[in-house]
């Protein structure tokens, strides 16, 4: 392909809002185009990039028999009521929603279980049409609060999205092994380093979540990993031991100490240099949508540990959660904020423990009165020793749950999440099947999601330079760039026309860069930019046959091959990454 025959700008300025690498080059590669928040055009060259994902995706799903199809993106509210989602999702704001001319409501699909389970529903009548797993490759539509990081966070985005159908739950999980390969098998293939890790799977629960984590240090989800025992999990979800500290000799009263304006752990420290955090006991009140109604939650928690809202939405089935405000927390407490304490608290106040208070004695707490703390508090004495959940969030350097291990705190971008849903959907739209006695029976689902397009801006973040990007040869827009120094010099056209056509006629896409005024340092600049990984530079010595051989993101010296030489690697290094 002629660069010159091609509408190409690239942008000296980088936009104000890049606060990425990969969303500042592609963008400034011309890649993509802001034209709302979280809303953009793909240029050609991106959606090359877009389609070399695709079509990885698509031969791992069809490889395993896997049936592609595409859904609607606008799905009526009727459908969503039938999966009681839509409330749900209008209440977060996530969804696009309006009303056509007849007054229905309709919106703009962020996810298709809806739409795929009435599919489903209305196809399949026996057992013997199950197993199934339909896909479609797909425009989503999320009103995200916080869209950002160019492609990664959109707002309207690709995405890939698999469900699979079975007739028990053993099936399923079998369907769900099959596409975890999938997942694994698409990812190396894009060139990837990733990490699948547990994920939380909501109300659900048990082992059916795996996320897959592209490893990046500006990935948005933080990951739990342990070098020795091979644990990866995401921090929402991870577990780890934590040992309790010792119980003090003397079993002192308890009481009351003024600690005026220490509102704060690092507060009372100052005041109480030798009482270690860990016999700090600090209490947090939310605020729960649990159903219908809502409820104020204290939990307590060990002053060196932090809580976790998504283990503590799944414990309480809550809808939502979020920090009590200032009025609620006078009320419950009595006092203002920062004196909160499990002792004493108002009688409408549910109150949970996290895990971390077990074996605690002898500690600090809140005493529901402004500037006052209790010390020298002991369960099964002072107050009933409480039962404990884990509610905490595993930090860097605490013990694996098994004990075996320590854990890192990594960050990833992640790019897919696979899913065992049981029969949530199927139950609630009504999607069964006759099983061999004739019997109506649920059908179980499982439902697989890649980020298309976040695949490709992580690949950028996790793969570029000074000077750009660096495209894994798998996905990269080109496999060749194709510089010639000189346009109009007869032996330099020649040969780069011939090797052009030579690969070319291969299956091997090739940009040849023959623009005429371009100077040979722009050309350079440009192509580090947009990151084509194998480079050929015809240019003086195109009269011998000789080339100037790079590959773009390796620190390796140019060579001098002849043409034959440098097409003969190109062949190979295409052959290799399965491209
Ligand atoms: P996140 O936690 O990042 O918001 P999610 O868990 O809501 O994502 P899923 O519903 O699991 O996302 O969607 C499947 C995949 O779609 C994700 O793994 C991710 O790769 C991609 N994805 C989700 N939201 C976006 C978005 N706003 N922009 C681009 N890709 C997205
Ligand atoms: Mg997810």
């Amino acid at each position: 392909m002629r660069l010159s025959k091609q509408l190409f700008v690239t942008l000296r300025e980088e936009p104000a809002d890049a606060e990425v690498r990969s969303h500042a080059l592609m963008a400034r590669a011309g890649f993509i185009q802001k034209i709302a928040a979280g809303i953009y055009v793909y240029g050609p060259m991106m959606w090359r990039v877009l389609r070399r994902v695709e079509r990885i995706v698509r031969d791992e799903h069809d490889k395993v028999g896997c049936q592609e199809m595409l859904m609607p993106a606008a799905q009526p509210r009727e459908l969503w009521d039938e999966s009681g989602r839509w409330d749900r999702y209008v209440n977060d704001g996530i969804l696009f929603h309006f009303r056509d001319r007849k007054g229905s409501e309709v919106c703009l699909g962020p996810t298709h279980e809806e739409v795929i389970t009435n599919y489903v529903k209305r196809m399949v009548q026996s057992h013997k049409q199950l197993p199934a797993i339909l896909y479609q490759i797909q425009t989503k539509f999320r009103d995200e609060i916080r869209p950002r990081f160019g492609l990664m966070r959109g707002r309207e985005f690709i995405m890939k999205d698999a469900y699979s159908f079975d007739c028990t739950a053993e099936a399923m999980v079998d369907s769900y092994q099959t596409m975890r390969t999938v997942y694994r098998n698409i990812f190396s293939r894009c060139g990837l380093r990733f990490t699948p890790v547990e994920a939380d799977s909501g109300a659900i629960g048990g082992s059916g979540s795996e996320e897959f984590m592209v490893d990046a240090d500006t990935g948005e989800d933080a990951i739990a990993v342990c070098r020795t025992t091979g644990y990866a999990a995401n921090v929402e979800k991870a577990i780890s031991q934590i040992l309790a500290p010792p119980v003090p000799e003397a079993e002192l009263a308890m009481h009351k100490e003024p600690t005026p304006a220490a509102k704060s752990c690092d507060d009372l420290q100052k005041l109480f240099p030798d009482l270690p955090l860990e016999r700090m006991l600090k209490t947090v009140l939310y605020k729960a949508v649990i159903g219908d109604s809502e409820q104020v939650v204290a939990v307590i928690c060990r002053g060196d540990r932090e809580l976790n809202e998504v283990k503590l939405i799944n414990h309480l089935g809550a809808v939502a959660i979020e920090m009590a405000d200032e009025d609620t927390v006078k009320r419950v407490t009595g006092a203002e904020v920062g004196f909160a304490g499990p002792i004493g608290l108002s009688d409408d106040v549910r109150l949970l423990a996290d895990k971390s208070v077990e074996g605690v004695q002898g500690f600090l707490c809140g005493a529901n009165e402004t500037d006052t703390h209790y010390l020298d508090v002991w369960f099964g004495r002072d107050l009933p020793k409480p039962e404990t959940v884990d509610f905490g969030t595993v930090q860097e350097g605490d013990l694996t749950a098994d004990g075996k291990g320590k854990i890192e705190i990594t960050r990833g971008i992640e790019v897919g999440h696979i899913f065992q849903l049981g029969t949530k959907y199927s139950e609630a739209m009504g999607a069964s099947y006759n099983d061999e006695d004739q019997k109506r029976q649920p059908i179980w689902m499982g439902c697989y999601g890649i980020g298309v397009s976040r695949v490709a801006a992580s690949a950028v973040e996790q793969n570029h330079d000074e000077g750009g990007m660096i495209w894994p040869l798998p996905i990269a827009p080109y496999a060749v760039h194709l510089v010639q120094m000189k346009v109009g010099n007869e032996e330099q056209d020649a040969l780069a026309q011939e090797i052009q056509n030579t690969l070319e006629s291969e299956g091997i896409d090739v940009l040849w860069d023959d623009r005429k005024k371009i100077a040979p340092g722009a050309k350079f600049k440009d192509a580090d930019l947009i990151g084509i990984p194998l480079r050929i530079v015809v240019g003086r010595d195109a009269g011998e046959r000789q080339i100037e051989w790079s590959v773009r993101g390796v620190d390796s010296p140019r060579e001098n091959l002849s043409a034959e030489d440098a097409m003969a690697r190109v062949r190979a290094a295409v052959e290799e990454s399965g491209r």
